[in-house]
């Protein structure tokens, strides 16, 4: 059932044969099409205007007031690209071996292949549209290094990065929403996919000003509405990050691809109470310059300025000799907690070790750092109150990015004709761990290059008529209508955010950076319960006809529970541990992942049924890379 396109040929001639052999749309009936894109990120911002400078019309979604607003902004460190200015020995096939590797052989070796061949485009794409990367003093682009790879090809705007790709995506978006290519719709939420005999022809939205909820038909849909992270309610994403476009639209037959793989970044700002509504992420770009370590000592109460040298553990340069602090994500994060549960944590919680500037500070001085961090370190200071120039910063994992999402295949269309999926919100390139710095890469790639050749070859298939008097566009809208109704009658005695939280510690507790057995099965039972208190005891103030933020977090929360469920379910499934899947069963004698080729080396691409979800498989086949045991020693 699952066909993922892959190209015949040689990897690097992939990308290549396909464009050529795709059907295109000529220019006089590009025109004649209308493409829905929810979401305006860098995946959905940069998609629209690429779409609409072809000529396409373009209907853009967001419940953000502006594409401003977008979680991409906050993206701090960079965007890597194989351009290999530094000289260091990167190359298109280096980047692709250090993701599929990164990413622990879980990935697709084409779309990995296709997306560092990207890569340098990007960058002279943003270059062009007057992205001010950080520059040497002669003026060539700047690079600094990221987790997973021995060379620099991390290109950076201080630590304001997504900002800076954002606002170069939006001005195109702009230009091309005052040539009326592409009409913006703010603080529009898509509540439901319109399917007409299985393809994708519109979508159901909810203005959230006024509460009008429409159908609107088109003849395709994007859907570019990033990750799920906030299914764990603490996380580094936007308050406002959710699944409800990408699993409305699972409802609806697409598929959902390694639901339970899920980033957990090593350096985040501790949990300091459970007041707490978001965690803030510290750029890893930061462990460039910062050395991780605990006190040798348990329980270590000292200041850490006065702990010398020789009574610290830098655990990771112990530990990994070749890539010390820059391992990927998922393995400095567990050697944290490891340290934590052994007592080694630092801080009131001990739920924390230390990121340190100290030797950096000694050897180039505050103003080099300055440069470099200046705002990542004023960020530290002003929520916790502490100066990082003159201690070491505290530092806990975090969860942070999502690599499961709707499985699309290498056109990057889902299991439903005519839906495709982009940046985030996708499953397609970073296997079971993402590479620092290779999101922004993947959305852009998405967004700029690759969808606005493979959408030519569905459309030039598709009729250019709409039957927009078809039942299914009224039916869809009339349920959401009711759905928004019954919410509003629940009249409960609970908060969103009382069982959001609730949610929040079922999966971080028993679907987090640790899984059991024993645990995921315990949780499974947990959510049928949840799921009964949510449709029971809610309670959502206000009405529909209005701004209501507590109804909007209600819909988004009754999604996330449901997804849970099937995290807790996937993850249970695959009895191995592999990047950020870390299954306490499943680990080397040096608690390194262990995975299993032998029975896991697929996709799991997940069907909805009312009941229960049905599991597909799409085996993964590598040509070109040895399966080994991930090291970085
Ligand atoms: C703090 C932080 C720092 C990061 N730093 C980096 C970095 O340095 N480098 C890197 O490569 N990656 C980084 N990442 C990851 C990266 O920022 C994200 O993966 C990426 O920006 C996601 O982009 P996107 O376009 O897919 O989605 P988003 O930017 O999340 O955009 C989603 C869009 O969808 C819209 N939307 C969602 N649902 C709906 C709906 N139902 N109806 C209507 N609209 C909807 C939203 O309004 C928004 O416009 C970072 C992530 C975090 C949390």
């Amino acid at each position: 059932m699952l066909n993922s396109q892959i190209p015949n040929g040689p990897l690097s001639d992939k990308w290549k044969s396909h464009k050529f052999n795709l059907n295109l749309v000529n220019p006089a009936n590009k025109r004649k099409y209308t493409v829905i894109v929810v979401g305006t990120g860098l995946a959905g911002a940069s998609a629209a205007a690429s779409m609409a400078e072809l000529g396409y019309n373009v209907l853009a979604f967001s419940y953000h007031e502006s594409p401003r607003r977008a979680h991409s902004i906050a993206a701090q460190g960079g965007i890597n690209a194989a351009k290999n200015y530094q000289n260091d020995g990167d190359s298109v096939y280096r980047l692709f071996y250090d993701t599929i590797k990164g990413g622990d052989y879980r990935a697709r070796e084409a779309n990995v292949y296709r997306l560092a061949e990207i890569s340098n485009n990007i960058i002279d794409q943003c270059v062009a549209q007057g992205v001010p990367f950080a520059r040497e003093y002669g003026g060539h682009l700047s690079n600094r290094s990221f987790g997973g790879a021995q060379v620099s090809r991390t290109f950076y705007a201080r630590g304001q990065t997504g900002q800076q790709l954002l606002l170069g995506a939006y001005s195109a978006l702009i230009r091309q929403m005052n040539n009326n290519k592409v009409k913006f719709f703010p603080r529009h939420e898509m509540l439901d996919l319109i399917t007409i005999d299985g393809e994708a022809k519109g979508i159901v939205t909810r203005n959230l000003i006024n509460g009008k909820i429409e159908s609107i038909p088109a003849h395709a849909v994007v859907l570019a509405t990033g990750g799920y992270g906030n299914v764990f309610y603490l996380s580094t994403n936007a308050m406002a990050s959710n699944v409800t476009a990408a699993w409305r639209a699972h409802k609806k037959g697409a598929f959902f691809a390694n639901p339970c793989f899920t980033q957990i970044h090593p350096t985040c700002i501790p949990v300091s109470s459970d007041h707490q509504s978001k965690l803030t992420l510290m750029s890893e770009s930061l462990r460039n310059d910062g050395r991780v370590w605990v006190p040798k000592k348990k329980n270590d109460e000292r200041n850490p300025n006065s702990i010398p040298d020789d009574e610290r553990d830098y655990y990771l340069e112990r530990l990994y000799p070749s890539f010390g602090n820059l391992v990927p994500r998922d393995v400095a994060s567990r050697r944290a907690k490891e340290m934590c549960d052994q007592g080694f944590g630092v801080g009131q919680t001990k739920l924390a070790v230390y990121l340190d500037f100290k030797d950096v500070i000694n050897r180039n001085g505050k103003d080099w750092v300055k440069e470099k961090y200046g705002n990542l370190f004023d960020m530290y200071k002003q929520i916790t109150g502490e100066n990082p120039y003159e201690q070491p910063m505290s530092i806990y994992p975090a969860v942070h990015y999502t690599m499961g999402g709707l499985w699309v295949d290498y056109n990057l269309m889902s299991t439903i004709p005519g839906l495709h999926i982009l940046g985030e919100a996708n499953f397609s390139d970073h296997g079971a761990n993402r590479l620092g710095a290779s999101a922004l890469m993947q959305g852009l790639a998405d967004g700029y290059f690759i969808l606005p050749y493979t959408i030519g070859n569905y459309l030039s298939k598709a009729s250019h008529d709409i039957d927009i008097e078809h039942n299914n566009f009224k039916q869809s809208k009339n349920e959401c209508e009711d759905k928004v109704k019954q919410l509003l009658s629940i009249k409960g005695k609970r908060t969103v955010d009382d069982l959001h939280k609730e949610l929040g510690k079922i999966m971080w507790n028993n679907v987090g950076m640790s899984r059991s057995k024993e645990n995921l099965k315990k949780s499974i039972d947990l959510f049928p319960e949840l799921k009964n208190e949510f449709w029971n005891n809610v309670n959502i103030p206000g009405s529909s006809n209005e701004l209501n933020p507590e109804l909007e977090k209600a819909g988004r929360l009754a999604d996330f529970i449901e997804l849970g469920e099937l995290m807790a379910k996937d993850a249970l499934n695959r009895n191995e541990s592999c990047g950020g899947h870390f299954r306490e069963e499943y680990q080397t004698d040096e608690n390194e992942a262990k995975r299993n080729d032998e029975d896991f080396k697929y996709v799991s691409a997940w069907e909805y049924k009312k009941e229960n979800h049905a599991l597909h498989k799409e085996e993964l086949n590598f040509e070109n890379v040895k399966l080994t045991t991930r090291s970085y020693k």
